[in-house]
C-alpha cells in the first residue's frame, strides 16, 4: 500500500546544498532539519516526498567561491571535478548508511517499489553534467558500482562530451554544436548498461543525436514545454513527439523561469502554471509518461509552494483542475516506476 499524496520525484540539487553548506556533517542538519533550501528528511517526510534522482553536480569555480565565501583563486586549483563528484557521492551514502533504516540507496525499480511501500526515503544516484568522467569512459564502471543509474551529460556549459543548453529567455534550444565523438561514445555505453539518459540540458542538436543514437526511452528528469515558456531548457512540440513516439518521459520543473510564460523568475507564481504545464505533456505525451522533476534546491520555486511541505497544495490544484485519484497516482509516482523500469530493466 503506497499513500496517496506520496511522490517520487525526478531531480533535485540537494547533494550540492549539503556539500557547500555541511561539508563536514551532512547528516545531522538532513535528519534533524536544516534552516535553508527546500530539503530535508522532516519536511520530506510532511510533504510525500518519498523517493527521487539526486544530482551530483560539479558546480562552476565561480558559484561555490561565492556560496563558501573563498577566494576564486585559491579554489581553483581544488576545483577538481571527480574530487567533488566523490565527496558528493560519500554524502550519498552517509545518508542512507547512517539513516538508521530510514533511507536506502536504490539501484533498480523493484528497490524504488519496496522503498514506497515501506516508508524508506529511496535515493538513486544521478550524474548532472558529466565533467567528472574521463573521455574513454574509464570511470564509469566504478560509478555504476556505487549506485549510479542517470547521466545527464552536460549541464549548461560546454565538456568533452559536448554543449548544453545555455540561452536566455526568450530563446529556442538550438544553441550550436551537439555532442563530441565522446559525448556519442557516452550515449552508447549508458545504452549498454541501461543507464537513464537524461535528455533536459540538452540543446537541439545533443537531443536529435541522442534521439537517433539511443534505443532507451527519451526521458527529460527535469523541463517544461516550450510552447508555454520558451525557455531554451524547455522542450518543443517536436522533441515533446519525439518522447511519446519512444514511450519515454517528462518530469515537470517547478522553477519559476521554467512556468511562466513571461520567463521571470518571480515567486508571486501560481500553481496553476504547473498544473498548466502537466496538462499540456499529458495532452502531447499520453497519461503514462509525465510526472514530477522539481529541481528543489536547484531553483526558485512558486512561493504558493514554499518548499517541498507545499507538495499538498500541488494536489489540491491538481484535484482542482479535475485530474482525479488514479491520474494523480499517474504523475506522483506509477510513471517514474514505469519508465525506470523499462530503462533499467528491472
Ligand atoms: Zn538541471
Amino acid at each position: 500500500m503506497i499513500n496517496a499524496g506520496k511522490f517520487f520525484d525526478g531531480h533535485n540539487d540537494l547533494l550540492l546544498r549539503l556539500w557547500v553548506n555541511h561539508a563536514d556533517d551532512p547528516v545531522t542538519p538532513f535528519f534533524a532539519g536544516r534552516e535553508q533550501g527546500h530539503l530535508d528528511f522532516p519536511r520530506m517526510r510532511q510533504g510525500g516526498f518519498a523517493g527521487g534522482l539526486f544530482a551530483v553536480f560539479v558546480p562552476p569555480v565561480a558559484w561555490v567561491a561565492g556560496e563558501r565565501k573563498l577566494e576564486v583563486s585559491s579554489l581553483e586549483a581544488q576545483h577538481d571535478a571527480l574530487a567533488i563528484a566523490e565527496a558528493q557521492i560519500a554524502i550519498l551514502h552517509r545518508l542512507a548508511d547512517e539513516s538508521a533504516g530510514r533511507a536506502r540507496v536504490c539501484r533498480t525499480a523493484t528497490d524504488i517499489e519496496q522503498c514506497l511501500q515501506q516508508d524508506v526515503l529511496a535515493l538513486v544516484m544521478h550524474i548532472e553534467g558529466a565533467e567528472m568522467l574521463d573521455a574513454e569512459l574509464t570511470l564509469l564502471d566504478r560509478f555504476y558500482q556505487q549506485g549510479l543509474r542517470s547521466i545527464g551529460p552536460f549541464w549548461n556549459l560546454p565538456n568533452r562530451f559536448g554543449v548544453g543548453v545555455n540561452g536566455s529567455f526568450p530563446g529556442s534550444p538550438d544553441t550550436g554544436d551537439g555532442m563530441t565523438a565522446a559525448g556519442k561514445a557516452l550515449i552508447r555505453a549508458c545504452n549498454e548498461k541501461r543507464l537513464l539518459i537524461d535528455l533536459s540540458h540538452m540543446n537541439e542538436k545533443s537531443f536529435w543525436q541522442t534521439a537517433e543514437l539511443s534505443d532507451a526511452p527519451l526521458v527529460a528528469t527535469h523541463s517544461n514545454a516550450h510552447a508555454l515558456c520558451a525557455q531554451p531548457r524547455n522542450l518543443t512540440n517536436a522533441q515533446l513527439d519525439a518522447i511519446a513516439a519512444s514511450d519515454g518521459f517528462v518530469g515537470v520543473n517547478f522553477g519559476n523561469a521554467f512556468l511562466r510564460a513571461d520567463g521571470q523568475r518571480n515567486a508571486d507564481t501560481s500553481l496553476n502554471e504547473i498544473v498548466k504545464h502537466l496538462c499540456f505533456l499529458l495532452d502531447k505525451l499520453g497519461e503514462e509518461r509525465v510526472g514530477f522533476g522539481s529541481d528543489f534546491d536547484g531553483i526558485s520555486v512558486p512561493e504558493s509552494l514554499g518548499d517541498v511541505t507545499g507538495m499538498p497544495a500541488l494536489f489540491a490544484a491538481l484535484a482542482a483542475a479535475g485530474i482525479d485519484d488514479a491520474l494523480q497516482e499517474k504523475l506522483a509516482w506509477r510513471n517514474w516506476l514505469r519508465v525506470l523500469k523499462r530503462t533499467w530493466g528491472q
